[in-house]
């Protein structure tokens, strides 16, 4: 685990207070004791669906403690030349809280899905599920993006060029870029890097002072639950078992109510549901479909830009372990120290440009793409 997190200040601290929170119950202590860098004792959050009522107080929360730090982009923002990469520029649209964005880590999909011959509502959080085989940190050239071993997954704003290596390795494309801030406007903005990329960083900077994370804190019902994996993994498995039951379905049937324990190798988010994830997963794509067809024909009949589809919006299919292929395995080795480096580097440049002051002016040929596109 990074050096920084103090598992006892986490127990201490704001998870304490957050006990009436859905964390207690869940052997907490044991794990923040532990020897860091076991798989199972990562931090794991597990959220139960069936509780979950689509308040958006879990989004609100999130908006309210992290938008205000995210960097406004330099106007106008530099063109990537040639023409690699399009510029995505989500400052003029932080309102949007219906997907994924560079200012919005969390959203939640409101479902009405068919199930058993009856129309059952269905609310999902959706953010990063923080890996256990990350990817995005893998496969990060510069090393911006890390696996803190506690179940956190995060980029560093501070070295991130956003290249989006870590949206395209992502089987959900979670990380959302942000084009015109960051590290690269001070190297060579036309040629080098295209922004930074964000996601939700389960509130590293606030578990990191003994803190919970703010979507879980703020949940008037206790969807979701942080504690070691190996435990989640059994209560997970508890309730589907639960809800298997109640749906209808042997108990043994109770993998289809789970979704997080397996996808891409393991997750650190596991997801427990009312019906099979296979039928919420055809609802999503059905929906997203919908939803991005209907945004099109908006946006043509203002005049307005297109809508960049359903960037942003992952689905929930079966997603097999992407570091179990042996060409991004290869390349992770291959990445690893080279990456370091960077890191290292990135962070020197990064401090040095603090002490500068702010970044230059972008070059006089540059224009901005609002609206985010892909
Ligand atoms: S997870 Fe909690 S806060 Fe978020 S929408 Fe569901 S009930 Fe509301
Ligand atoms: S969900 Fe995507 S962005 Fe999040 S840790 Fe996994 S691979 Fe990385
Ligand atoms: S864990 Fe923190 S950063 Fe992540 S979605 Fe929740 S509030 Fe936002």
């Amino acid at each position: 685990m990074a050096p920084d997190i103090s598992r006892r200040g986490f127990l201490t601290g704001g998870l304490a207070a957050a006990a009436g929170l859905a964390v207690s119950g869940l052997a907490l202590p044991a794990a923040l004791a532990a020897p860091a860098g076991q798989s199972d004792q990562d931090l794991c959050t597990l959220l139960d669906l069936s509780k979950c009522i689509g308040c958006e107080a879990c989004v609100d929360a999130c908006r309210d403690q992290w938008q205000a730090d995210l960097p406004d982009p330099v106007q106008p923002i530099p063109r990537s030349l040639p023409a690699r990469v399009p510029t995505e520029d989500w400052s003029g649209r932080k309102q949007v809280r219906d997907r994924l964005t560079p200012y919005n880590f969390l959203y939640v999909e409101h479902l009405e899905v068919e199930h058993a011959g009856r129309r059952v509502e269905l609310h999902l959080p959706r953010r990063c599920m923080h890996c256990q085989n990350a990817p995005c940190a893998d496969l990060c050239p510069f090393g911006a993006c890390q696996d803190e071993k506690s179940g956190v997954v995060h980029i560093d704003p501070e070295i991130c060029l956003g290249g989006a290596k870590c949206k395209n390795v992502c089987p959900w494309h979670i990380p959302q870029r942000q084009s015109g801030v960051g590290l690269y406007l001070n190297l060579l903005p036309q040629y080098v890097g295209n922004g930074v990329m964000f996601k939700c960083h389960r509130c590293l900077p606030l578990l990191r002072k003994g803190q919970a994370p703010r979507c879980l804190a703020e949940c008037p019902q206790q969807v979701q639950s942080i504690a070691p994996r190996s435990a989640q993994a059994a209560q997970a498995q508890a309730l589907a078992r639960d809800m298997a039951a109640k749906d209808g379905a042997s108990p043994e049937r109770w993998r289809d109510y789970v979704y997080g324990l397996e996808e891409n190798g393991g997750t650190n988010t596991i997801y427990v549901a009312p019906l099979p994830f296979r039928e919420i997963n055809a609802a999503l794509l059905k929906d997203h479909q919908a939803k991005a067809h209907k945004e099109r024909a908006d946006a043509q009949a203002a005049g307005r830009p297109p809508e960049p589809g359903n960037l942003g919006r992952p689905a929930m299919g079966l997603v097999k372990n992407s570091m179990g292929d042996a060409q991004n395995l290869t390349l992770a080795l291959a990445i690893a120290p080279v990456a370091g480096l960077a890191a290292g580097l990135g962070r020197l440049f990064s401090k040095t440009r603090r002490l500068a002051g702010p970044a230059a002016a972008p070059a006089k040929d540059s224009d901005s793409q609002k609206g985010g596109q892909a």
